[in-house]
């Protein structure tokens, strides 16, 4: 990581005149005539699954660390949790997600409690057992899973300079609590972009991060701005997102919130999205020994429970697990508890709920939040510094035979009758307006009437 580099692109967008976010918002919905709805008018649903890493049971090595810190709180008897999390069971679990199509965010804690590295060797385990493991979540986890760093160790703070832990087992030296509360943006931009060096090198792809603990909580405005340049130093410029909130009050929305963005006008646009989750661990706990709930999700008879809640509301409605909660020591408590929650929910809402990872939903969003229309004499141009599949959304003006034009491409989009669910390239017409779901290209297009 090249520091003077985060300082230089710093100082330039300080210096490049932005409109506020407020003022961009109000020029993008200035046609009230376009009511953008949800990715094929269904409501997104995700798992955002915490602490895990390769191989690693981040509780087992976890609390002692805690509780140096903090002797009176974390008295769990965590010699007697197993130390190992198997890829067998990493497997069973995917392979019923995929199944049941299920999609997320799973995280790799880069140096997992400082026990080893994932890109060079974890002791207690052989290279070929860590290689395996790697390439376990890269085949078969991030087809539909994000993957995610959640910081460097989870627990101590590292010194990016040398590598090491800092000595002090105190709150200010622990990733969960104060450190980051008090750190500029370019500080947490070079400490994010370290762990997400280190998955890169590892093998991984990230879009985003996920915040261990309390990691940056008084401290949002900068933890945005060091996620959005760190992704965009380590992997380049688009939609990054960070999952840090977790808001269970009915309410307050839950909505992912675009928070910082750059260079929208041009042709390398940059955003931060913040993801919010919408449940408490109800699985099994971040230690894997606190039994969750499947009522608290939704209930036996389909008709409570806080998914219900939010799915209903219309937004995006993300559940929140503990890696060593779903496996729960071999007994799979939270895995179970997931299984009848994914069946209940199909079972309420079938396909008007969909599936997606957090890049998704972040990209929605952040397209949603930037795209603007105007009038044409063909009728609508379209502006999107961020392109996304599926978007769907709804208009006064009632098109014949509407036509998309990018460039030298041309979709036409096909007719469905009222009783039909939306799907990708086509439309639904009633007496007041036209409602239509296309993949929305990044720059100028034009939806135009082929009378
Ligand atoms: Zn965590």
């Amino acid at each position: 990581m090249d520091r003077r580099k985060f300082i230089q692109s710093s100082a330039l967008s300080a210096l490049a005149i932005q409109p506020s976010l407020k003022s961009l918002q109000n020029m993008t919905y200035q046609d009230s005539e376009v009511n953008i709805l949800n990715p094929l008018d269904r409501v997104p649903v995700s798992m955002i699954i915490d602490d895990s890493t390769a191989l690693v049971n981040l509780a087992y090595y976890g609390i002692p660390q805690f509780g140096e810190v903090f002797p009176k709180k974390y008295l769990q008897d965590w010699r007697k949790l197993p130390r190992e999390i198997p890829d067998a069971f990493v497997m069973e679990f995917i392979e019923w997600c995929d199944a049941h199509g299920v999609k997320g965010k799973y995280s790799m804690v880069p140096y997992p409690a400082c026990t080893g590295w994932l890109h060079r060797f974890i002791p207690g385990w052989s290279k070929q057992e860590l290689k395996q493991s790697l390439d376990l979540v890269r085949n078969e986890v991030t087809r539909n899973w994000d993957i995610h760093p959640e910081m460097i160790s989870h627990t101590r703070v590292i010194d990016i300079k040398t590598g090491l832990p800092f000595p002090q087992a105190t709150p200010d030296y622990m990733e969960n609590w104060e450190w980051s509360q008090n750190k500029s943006a370019d500080e947490l931009g070079e400490y994010l972009a370290y762990a997400l060096n280190v998955l890169k090198e590892a093998g991984y792809t990230c879009e985003g991060v996920t915040t261990p603990g309390g990691f940056g909580s008084k401290n949002m405005s900068n933890l945005a701005s060091a996620n959005m340049e760190a992704v965009d130093e380590v992997y380049g410029s688009g939609v990054s997102h960070f999952f840090r909130n977790v808001i269970v009050d009915k309410e307050q929305s839950v909505a992912p919130e675009v928070m910082k963005y750059k260079n929208i006008q041009s042709d390398n646009p940059s955003c931060s999205v913040h993801i919010i989750g919408c449940t408490a661990d109800w699985f099994g706990g971040w230690d894997g020994l606190t039994p969750g709930d499947t009522e608290r999700f939704i209930t036996k008879d389909l008709q409570s429970g806080r998914m219900i809640e939010v799915i209903d509301s219309g937004e995006p409605a993300l559940m929140v697990c503990h890696w060593p909660g779903i496996y729960y020591n071999g007994d799979k408590l939270g895995f179970n508890i997931f299984k009848t929650v994914v069946d209940r929910l199909d079972q309420k809402y079938g396909n008007s709920i969909i599936w997606m990872k957090l890049s998704e939903i972040a990209q929605y969003w952040a397209a949603k939040e930037f795209v603007s229309f105007e009038q044409s004499e063909r009728g609508l141009i379209i502006n999107a510094p961020f392109g996304v599949n599926d978007f769907t959304f709804s208009l006064k003006k009632r098109f014949r035979h509407p036509v998309l034009l990018n460039g030298n491409n041309t979709t036409s989009l096909t007719e469905l009758s009222s009783t039909e669910n939306i799907k990708n390239n086509s439309f639904l017409r009633n007496k007041k307006q036209t409602t239509v779901c296309m993949d929305l290209p990044n720059g100028r297009s034009e939806l135009v009437d082929n009378q």
